[in-house]
């Protein structure tokens, strides 16, 4: 079995792998119900979800329902202000079929002034304190994919928890965000631990991050297989091996130059390129059914078309990306996929 850990000082008791919601997605009702279900039995007891993550918390409250007050159930809201977290939560406590969320996370805190907002009079923090008060959130946190934004958050001192990137390719947020967050005691939970979809090998990917103790993954999970490999790689860890890291070293050179990490500290651009989000598509369309990738990445590819590949977003990119080649590439990627998919 999966064993259990406290998740920081937010006073939750979590497996040490959790369980992604957003994959499940892609198969019917009874599939994830299934998944769901099988991932219990083998120790998952963490389940983390968003009301964007299209039918995720509707799949999710179904399965977890008979077993609601033996698991933890992590979601999280876009809003900025009062009255749209306000109706996120209710709905997402109607649709996961509970009277409480264990976690409740600020979704996304990324954008320079996103936390001027949350806590603004009427922004969103209010409705989050009231909703502790009530007993309708047990503990609140935060995902971001900037590290200045993040680390901002934490030292705010009001979050339990922050979500953050962290796979071996994606290490960076480990000396910044993570450090941050153990000054003061907050759970660490590691979104995208296979880098999306991207890095094929589980046994490497968690070899990794079994480094790390202190932070809890979160996977995508939507097969029943899946759930089984993760479930041994925890109950039976071992030190990476020299192969190992010569394995890792060698996805690391090859995506190095390739893979984005969402901190969007290329934007703004001049031209409206929605360039982080371009950038999702492929794993994206890894984790999504098709009609998802295209509502998520429609808007955004259109938005490619008015790149002038003027180079102003490669000098702000901390990772070197050659991005206006990136962007045509992923344009080209997604109109094949688009015809392909009907
Ligand atoms: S190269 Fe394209 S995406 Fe980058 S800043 Fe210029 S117009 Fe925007
Ligand atoms: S393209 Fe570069 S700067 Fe922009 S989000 Fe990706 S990694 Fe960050």
């Amino acid at each position: 079995m999966i064993q259990q850990k406290k998740l920081g000082n937010s006073g939750l008791t979590v497996s040490e792998v959790g369980f992604g919601g957003i994959p499940v997605t892609r198969l019917s009702p009874e599939e994830a119900v299934r998944l769901v279900r099988h991932a219990f039995s083998l120790g998952f007891t963490f389940f983390d979800t968003a009301n964007l993550y299209g039918d995720s918390e509707a799949k999710l409250g179904r399965a977890l329902e008979p077993i609601r007050e033996q698991v933890v159930i992590a979601s999280k809201t876009r809003a900025r202000d009062a009255e749209t977290a306000a109706r996120h939560l209710a709905q997402s406590l109607d649709t996961l079929r509970t009277g409480y969320l264990d976690l409740y996370q600020l979704h996304n805190i990324s954008e320079p002034d996103a936390l001027d907002k949350i806590m603004a009079p009427g922004g969103a923090w209010e409705v989050i304190l009231e909703a502790r008060e009530e007993g309708k959130i047990k503990a609140v946190g935060f995902s971001s994919h900037n590290p200045d934004t993040a680390v901002a958050a934490c030292a705010t001192g009001r979050f339990s928890t922050v979500q953050f990137a962290f796979n071996f390719v994606e290490h960076d947020s480990y000396e910044k965000v993570f450090a941050a967050a153990r000054e003061r005691g907050m759970g660490m939970l590691a979104m995208k631990p296979l880098g999306g979809g991207l890095l094929g090998r589980a046994d490497l990917c968690f070899g990794f991050l079994q480094q790390h103790p202190e932070v809890v993954p979160i996977p995508g999970l939507q097969a029943l297989a899946e759930a089984e490999e993760i479930a041994e790689l925890y109950e039976n860890k071992r030190p990476l091996s020299d192969e190992d890291w010569q394995a890792i070293e060698a996805v690391r050179s090859e995506l190095g130059t390739r893979f984005c990490h969402r901190c969007e500290y290329c934007m703004p651009c001049e031209q409206e390129v929605a360039i982080p989000y371009a950038m999702l598509f492929k794993s994206q369309r890894l984790r999504f059914p098709p009609e998802m990738v295209e509502k998520m990445s429609g808007q955004a590819m259109a938005t490619v078309e008015n790149c002038i590949a003027c180079g102003q977003c490669e000098e702000k990119c901390p990772y070197d990306l050659p991005i206006p080649e990136m962007l045509r590439d992923y344009y080209d990627q997604y109109q094949r996929f688009v015809a392909e998919s009907g």
